[in-house]
């Protein structure tokens, strides 16, 4: 899921001077879990404002703000008050509130700072163990990824600063190379530790990423 941080209150209200009319939209999916666009923070985020002298003019939790056919539906049931509002605040990740850019030309501002592609450990715990790099080269690495746990992303690791398995850039985090080495040694592939890997080939990300699949209709007998 995509991870966020709110907002700071203040960096908001900046964004919003000379602006009363607010729209406020949430998402369903990963704000709600990292708890910073659900249900309860949209209502958090109203008596803000409201304690600001704006007036909120309608709020929704959208079931995904990453669909965009979703913002324009919602857009569509909320007319009246979409036309009324100067401005969209949206509490989801920024692709969620570029959903919205697409569905209208009004102001639209985040409210949350999108930080990674977490994994969910436990109840508020994220970690981020993939950075989306379009080639992935886990089996090379027991299943840990070097791209993204190695603070140096070192595909030929570990480097020099590993101390008692910890990463010598946070010593609070196990250093990834460690832990590729003794998962290998459990795999019993140890082998793989002896081989030296090329450079890795970023053009397999070039942003903005775009992938489009269309099924082909079968032909009519
Ligand atoms: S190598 Fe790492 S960053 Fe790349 S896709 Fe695989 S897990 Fe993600
Ligand atoms: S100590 Fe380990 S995780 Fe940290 S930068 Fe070096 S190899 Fe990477």
């Amino acid at each position: 899921m995509i991870i966020t941080k709110k907002k700071p209150i203040g960096d908001i209200l900046r964004s919003l001077e000379g602006e009363t009319n607010v729209f406020i939209v949430g998402c369903g999916e990963c704000a709600t879990v990292t708890q910073t666009g659900g249900e309860k923070e949209v209502a958090e985020m109203v008596a803000q404002l409201e304690a600001a002298g704006k007036k909120v003019v309608a709020t929704d939790v959208v079931a995904a703000n990453c669909q965009e056919l979703d913002l324009k539906r919602i857009l569509r049931k909320h007319r009246e008050a979409a036309e009324q509002a100067e401005a969209f605040l949206v509490l989801s990740c920024g692709a969620g509130a570029q959903s919205l850019r697409a569905a209208t030309d009004k102001h639209v501002l985040p409210g949350t700072d999108s930080l990674f592609l977490g994994n969910t450990q436990r109840s508020m715990d994220f970690v981020e163990k993939c950075s989306l790099c379009g080639d992935c080269v886990l089996d090379e690495y027991g299943a840990i990824c070097p791209v993204t746990r190695c603070a140096k992303g070192l595909l030929n690791g570990p480097c020099g600063g590993t101390s008692h398995g910890k990463c010598e850039v946070d010593p609070e985090m196990d250093c990834a190379w460690v832990l590729i080495h003794e998962q290998l040694k459990r795999e019993g592939r140890e082998d793989k530790l002896t081989r030296t890997h090329a450079p890795k080939d970023w053009n397999a990300i070039a942003h903005p990423g775009t992938l489009k699949e269309r099924k082909d209709k079968p032909e009519a007998k």
